[in-house]
């Protein structure tokens, strides 16, 4: 089986070789640029790549995201139409990806970001603090990462919510979906956090309209993409104190210009798309499972729904 690493992170390339040659027999590891014949490619571990260049893979029968996203994928207009797609979908980065959204969850629970700038003011004043359990929690997208965060943050005595496309039974976190339930999700939602993936549905649904259902003084946490927020709405939520704050670890365009407002923002937090990284050690046996199913012509695991988008 002939297999193409194709990612911006070449320094990767002889890890992932060592790493897929252990799980896997038999395999042809080759790494893009240096492909050979296009049309021995059975499949590919990709991030980002170049526009155009799966669709000169002639015999691919696979292609397999390196993140757990896979809007990267689905925005090549040339992408072949009949390739399936598998997301990452690695037990350890869904761990990473919590540990973000608890720190995020708690550092506005526990007012450390109004802490900060009393310390820059030199100034000692206590704030209220509200129960644990009358905190509000709302994690929008309640998939792979979503419903992880919302089991942690529940099992810390927060009030926890969820809203996705369809309806979910999550033991302590009250199920909210559709269209027509989010105003009411968003209404009792002091913390809200974004785990959606980027599709035709979900661009910018992040605006002001959504800012506006929040309660006065809610929090926003963005560890999804940069593309569900309508950052100029962002700003204006900040500002005008409809928002008391924000932690984003992606924005629209990464990485973030120099010039942008975001940055120097003082209720603003920012971190560059690291709440989950990719691990070749713990991102290889999922990806080798599914080259083991191929090869075996078994059901493929983490399958992208192309019409969903995700
Ligand atoms: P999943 O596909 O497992 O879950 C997606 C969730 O979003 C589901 O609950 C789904 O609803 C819901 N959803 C999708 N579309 C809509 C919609 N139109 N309205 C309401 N709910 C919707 O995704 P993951 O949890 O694995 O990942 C989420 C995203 O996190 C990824 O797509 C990626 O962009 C981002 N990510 C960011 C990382 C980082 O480092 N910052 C790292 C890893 C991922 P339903 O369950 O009903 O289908």
């Amino acid at each position: 089986m002939v297999v193409l690493l194709l990612t911006p992170r070449s320094d990767q390339a002889e890890l992932w070789r060592r790493l897929l040659s252990a799980a896997l027999d038999g395999i042809d590891f080759r790494v893009h640029p240096n492909i050979g014949d296009p049309a021995h490619i059975d499949a590919v571990l990709a991030w980002k790549p170049p526009h155009g260049v799966l669709a000169t893979l002639s015999r691919l029968k696979l292609i397999c995201s390196l993140g757990m996203g896979v809007d990267h994928l689905l925005a090549d207009p040339l992408l072949p139409q009949d390739v399936p797609i598998a997301r990452l979908v690695d037990p350890n980065m869904i761990e990473q990806m919590s540990e973000y959204v608890l720190y995020a969850a708690l550092h506005f629970h526990r007012g450390f970001d109004v802490y900060q700038r009393f310390q820059s003011e030199r100034r000692w004043e206590e704030l209220p603090l509200p129960h644990t359990a009358m905190r509000r929690i709302g994690i929008m997208g309640l998939g792979a990462i979503g419903t992880d965060c919302a089991r942690r943050l529940a099992g810390l005595g927060f009030s926890v919510r969820g809203w996705s496309r369809t309806p979910k039974a999550l033991k302590g976190v009250r199920s909210f979906s559709g269209r027509h339930q989010l105003a009411e999700f968003l209404g009792e939602t002091d913390i809200l956090v974004s785990v959606l993936p980027l599709t035709r549905q979900t661009a910018r649904i992040v605006d002001a309209r959504l800012f506006a259902e929040l309660p006065p003084g809610a929090s926003f946490i963005n560890v999804a993409r940069g593309e569900l927020v309508v950052e100029d709405d962002l700003l204006a939520a900040l500002d005008c104190g409809r928002l008391a704050g924000a932690m984003l670890d992606v924005t629209v365009s990464e990485p973030l210009a120099a010039a942008s407002p975001l940055w120097a923002h003082p209720k603003v937090r920012i971190t560059p798309h690291i709440a989950g990284l990719t691990n070749p050690v713990t991102a290889v046996e999922p990806i080798a499972e599914n080259l083991r199913r191929l090869r075996a012509g078994l059901p493929l695991r983490d399958l992208v729904d192309r019409i969903r988008g995700y």
